[in-house]
């Protein structure tokens, strides 16, 4: 089955941009991509604004808003953009968000008659901070990679790895939106109670545990109202977007707190989201199969349709780097710990929207659902330290000779993502990036 009845001008590999840096190879922000973010100039009092990145640079849609070159539809989505964050636009639905994409990459392709108006409208990136793209009103953290699941699950549990739910249902719980942050929001090491499986009780501290997740951040669109259910053929149309997500763990705190009612304070103290929301719609080259292997239960019908078979699956490359304080000192280049993809996940977006609102439960525009870690088949291809160290039983090497097991004061942990295939434009994801600081 191929993507292209997913595809418009837009996608075509062959756009360029009067923006020269959107051109250059390897450009997270080519013009086939467009992604949503909330920015200022660094060091200025003014509001936060919604931006789309070009480049290197990012257009200001409150100042393209204020031209009045577009109208219609595209002049209503633009009005809905002149807000600090995202959620109204969000909730304005895919036939406005694709008439500002189409528009957006129409004006700002090489020839474009609106280039001279447009280019007082270009700040760039280098000179600009981010806010959280939109308010996220709830977040729900899902567990969709069953090579995370069956590792994670063998630490815990080693004689019992998979619980027998796991092919059934998209497992997830209900996480905290309000320490959610965007890229470079520093945080300190948390503190809780622990258990080591010697001790008779447990004791109180800084973790000792303190672990990344390579997860990726769905943004849900466009809701539904309280009692009703959107269908998996509907699924995708009620995600906005997708950005790299950093689920930050505290095994130690996790493995004493999370039963029987699941993660708690192990993951509400820190998560952080790369700035740029990659729309749905830019990401259709990079839509593949999924396939639930035969000897696996198969999807009860709330969770089964042909367009997800065909399509469910992202083609996602996912990357996770290192930077500790003595690399930074020493101006090392951050290495990376491991890759993934995406598309290697057991349950799709689809089917997390579709599961996530099969009971009534509602959802609004700027909702959030994390992955869960992202780890590959193979055992390099791990989404955490947890797996990559064998749960501290075996250091990961740094190339600077440097050890780890779990993070440490002064660690920046870095992670990318970016589609990738012949045939279609590269779509960067940009990053996002924290450093742990010292407990209090
Ligand atoms: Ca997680």
């Amino acid at each position: 089955m191929s993507n292209n009845n997913l595809l418009n001008e837009t996608h075509n590999p062959a756009l360029t941009s009067w923006v020269e840096s959107a051109n250059i190879e390897n450009s997270d922000f080519p013009i086939q991509n467009l992604p949503f973010a909330s920015f200022k100039l660094k060091g200025s009092n003014e509001d936060f604004r919604v931006g789309v990145a070009i480049g290197d640079q990012v257009i200001d849609l409150k100042a393209v808003f204020a031209l009045d070159i577009f109208d219609g539809d595209v002049q209503a989505a633009l009005e809905q953009c002149c807000n600090t964050q995202l959620n109204a636009f969000m909730s304005m639905g895919k036939h406005f968000w694709s008439a500002l994409r189409q528009a957006l990459s129409k004006a700002l392709t090489t020839g474009s008659e609106l280039q001279a108006k447009l280019v007082s409208c270009l700040i760039a990136q280098a000179d600009v901070v981010y806010a959280l793209p939109c308010q996220i009103g709830d977040y729900t953290d899902f567990y969709t990679s069953i090579h995370h699941a069956t590792s994670v699950g063998k630490k815990f549990r080693p004689d019992n790895p998979l619980l027998p739910n796991y092919k059934w249902v998209p497992i997830g719980y209900h996480g905290r939106s309000s320490s959610i942050e965007v890229s470079g929001s520093n945080f300190k090491r948390p503190k809780g109670q622990t258990k080591a499986p010697t001790a008779t009780e447990p004791s109180f501290g800084p973790c000792k545990r303190l672990d990344y997740e390579l997860e990726v951040g769905v943004f849900i669109g466009n809701g539904n109202d309280l009692g009703e259910s959107i269908s998996i053929d509907n699924a995708e149309d009620h995600v906005f977007g997708i950005c790299l997500f950093n689920d930050w763990s505290a095994r130690d705190i996790q493995g004493w707190e999370y039963q029987p009612l699941g993660p708690f304070l192990s993951k509400s103290f820190a998560s952080t989201i790369s700035p740029w929301i990659v729309t749905s719609e830019a990401l259709a080259p990079y839509k593949a199969q999924w396939t639930r292997d035969e000897a696996d239960p198969q999807p009860l019908p709330y969770l089964e349709s042909q367009h997800n078979r065909d399509f469910g699956s992202l083609d996602l490359n996912l990357q996770v780097l290192i930077e500790t304080e003595t690399m930074r000192n020493a101006k090392q280049a951050a290495v990376q710990l491991s890759q993934s993809n995406f598309k290697d996940s057991y349950w799709t977006v689809a089917q997390m929207v579709a599961h996530h609102t099969v009971n009534g439960c509602n959802l609004r525009p700027g909702d959030m659902f994390g992955s869960g870690t992202q780890s590959g088949p193979n055992p390099e291809e791990a989404g955490s330290m947890l797996e990559l160290s064998n749960a501290g039983a075996e250091p990961i090497q740094l190339p600077n000779g440097e050890t780890r097991t779990f993070l440490e004061d002064g660690d920046c942990v870095i992670m990318k993502g970016w589609c990738k295939k012949e045939g279609a434009a590269r779509i960067g994801f940009g990053e996002v990036s924290a450093t742990v600081l010292a407990a209090d």
